[in-house]
């Protein structure tokens, strides 16, 4: 009999050792998934489909996914990740043939009940993980989902919900266009600004990325949420009722002429005509087409996506030729019409030897891979950085940065903050963005209050602020009070998402107003302290005055009303000046007043209590 192993303790043996991670392109009409498999990302297959349609099919005992849903099906839930982390208030959903619940939530009648968008995605993602754990037969560890880069907080955090439904522990979410570089290794160049045209089956996205130092920035976005293949259906559908002059009345007849037209438009694809004989209403039609007799009416089609193109470079302040590549992405780019226009515009050969409707899900798969720490080469890690600073407002209408620009995120710091007054007992905590020092010159993400802090001299509280930005760009500020160990913490979670050319105003600005800012801060800080002086000096005469000569009381007084009359006149050097004067007047009121309370102090008590 062979003898039994057993590992030495710790360390088990591969592949119980190997941690599976996938990408997942969750798209609006189909999904993928992948993974790196002997170092080489890979689409996984389902029953040979490569594709996974990104439609669901709830059916009283049942749950259908992509592929398995049976063509003929009706009520099949299709697209929702247009709905996905959305209000009824953001859609129009007359447009959307979907049954709403009676609240602002949006929610899809099915014959097993209302079902949110996040519950029909956590089903997609269901479907992609088990082709992942049934091709490794094994867990999966974490996966790597892409969203379009123009996904605010509201989405990535529902597609995050979705995931974590699912069960799946997501690594990252990164966006659509950034994994697609990636999959090309762009990478791995020093440093350029490419062009990323997704034309997928309803949607069409361009970014612009700037590669640099390591870190993919998506420098503009633009695009069009109702243009793409679909599109192109529409118009070889209309094409053929017209040259066979087909009977599409009905419902049915329309739905299988929209079949048909997608089977001819991926077919000229590859080839320069279609000839096949269709079956279509029972009756037997010889289709003829060729590529260059329907080419001239994708022409509206193609313009619409330019114009998108040159908004994106116009908003990005970029011209033609100021482009280092142009990555092709989505199913409909196959298309010859739109590989030559595209040529044709920018004026270089495109990145274009993958395939376009699985370049993004590769490219996620390599990200994962390279998160679950597995991959060898370091130099290949996607980095993502807070594109500005984020911090607090503090008194005097300053911004306290906490989290620099450019840091590397998930990141997390916490810095203590104080209270100005005695017996203060709450605290605003105002959270902003930006790299200006006036408050009112950053983005507001949100403000909140600290509560219940216990009555201390001004100074004494301590309040722990602590910013944490994770992995997808979402911010958590909690705040702690520290002294007497009572807690209070609160998170908020601002609508963070920012616009790319806003985000190049601020700095900009920032850049411009340098000076003035250097001004302000420096004008505001010697106002804060002067009004510290000034209260901290009021409070005393309040409680002391009997320690001054009428001589010292009025010297005091004269120098405490030159001071508050040069605040309001806001000159820098007079408010020092003066402050200065108010310090030398009452210092010897500040001696006498620490006499008094040191003598007070040691009022009977022996010497050996004193040095204790
Ligand atoms: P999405 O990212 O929106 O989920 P995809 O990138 O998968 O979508 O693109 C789907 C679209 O690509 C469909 O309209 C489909 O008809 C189109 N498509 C797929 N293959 C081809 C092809 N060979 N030629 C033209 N269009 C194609
Ligand atoms: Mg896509």
């Amino acid at each position: 009999m062979a003898l039994l192993q057993i590992s030495e303790p710790g360390k088990s043996t591969d592949p119980h050792n190997r941690k599976l991670t996938i990408g997942i392109d969750l798209g609006t009409t189909n999904s993928l998934v992948a993974s790196v498999i002997s170092g080489e990302a890979k689409i996984l297959e389902d029953n040979n489909y490569r594709l996974i349609p990104s439609r669901v099919l709830y059916e009283q005992d049942q749950i259908l996914v992509g592929n398995d849903i049976p063509s003929h099906a009706v009520s099949i839930i299709n697209s929702v990740k247009r709905l996905i982390g959305k209000k009824k208030d953001d859609i129009n959903a007359n447009d959307i043939a979907l049954d709403l619940a009676d609240s602002n939530d949006i929610f899809i009648q099915t014959p097993q009940g209302f079902k949110s968008p996040i519950q029909v995605s956590s089903d997609i993602l269901k479907k992609l993980k088990k082709i992942a754990s049934d091709y490794f037969g094994d867990e999966i560890y974490g996966a790597v989902i892409t969203v379009p880069a123009y996904f605010n907080e509201g989405q990535r955090q529902a597609t995050k919900e979705a995931a974590k439904l699912a069960g799946i522990d997501v690594l990252r979410l990164i966006n659509e266009p950034t994994a697609a570089a990636y999959a090309y290794g762009l990478d791995t160049k020093k440093e350029g600004v490419f062009v990323v045209y997704d034309l997928g089956g309803g949607t069409f996205d361009i970014s612009i990325l700037q590669f640099n130092q390591g870190v993919f920035e998506v420098i503009a976005t633009n695009g069009n949420s109702s243009l793409g293949g679909d599109d192109f259906d529409q118009i070889i559908k209309n094409y053929l009722i017209n040259k066979y002059q087909l009977n599409s009345q009905g419902l049915e007849e329309q739905a299988h002429l929209n079949l048909i037209a997608k089977y001819i438009k991926e077919k000229l694809s590859s080839q320069n005509t279609f000839n096949e004989t269709i079956k279509f209403n029972n009756q037997n039609y010889q289709i003829d087409i060729s590529l260059s007799e329907i080419e001239e009416s994708f022409i509206p089609l193609v313009d619409k996506t330019i114009q998108c193109v040159k908004n994106a470079l116009n908003d990005a302040n970029l011209s033609i030729d100021e482009i280092d590549g142009v990555i092709m992405v989505g199913g409909s780019t196959r298309m010859p019409t739109i590989q030559n226009h595209m040529k044709q515009f920018f004026n270089q050969d495109l990145l274009n030897d993958l395939n376009p409707d699985e370049v993004v899900a590769i490219g996620a798969a390599r990200q994962a891979f390279v998160l679950s720490g597995q991959a060898v080469d370091d130099d290949t890690l996607l980095l993502d950085v807070t594109p500005l600073s984020l911090g607090i407002e503090t008194m005097g209408d300053l911004v306290e940065r906490i989290i620099p620009r450019n840091s590397t995120i998930p990141i997390a710091k916490a810095q203590e903050f104080t209270t100005y007054k005695d017996g203060q007992t709450m605290m605003k905590i105002h959270v902003v963005q930006g790299e200006r020092e006036k408050v009112s010159e950053n983005r507001s993400l949100g403000e909140f209050v600290v509560k219940d802090i216990p009555p201390m001299p001004a100074g004494a509280a301590k309040i722990k602020v602590t910013f944490q930005v994770d992995a997808d760009s979402l911010l958590t500020v909690s705040a702690e009070e520290q002294t007497t160990g009572t807690k209070t913490s609160i998170e908020i979670k601002p609508s963070y998402s920012i616009n790319e050319n806003e985000i190049r105003k601020m700095l900009e600005d920032s850049f411009t107003n340098a000076e003035d800012d250097k001004k302000f801060r420096s004008l505001a800080e010697l106002i804060i302290d002067a009004n510290q002086i000034l209260e901290l000096t009021e409070k005393a005469l309040h409680n002391d005055q009997q320690l001054l000569s009428d001589h010292e009381k009025t010297t005091i007084e004269k120098c405490m009303n030159n001071l508050k009359s040069e605040i309001t006149k806001k000159n820098p050097s007079k408010i020092k000046q003066v402050t200065d004067e108010l310090n030398n007047a009452s210092m010897s009121f500040a001696q006498k007043r620490m006499d008094r309370s040191i003598h007070s102090a040691l009022t009977g008590k022996n010497i050996n209590e004193i040095n204790k």
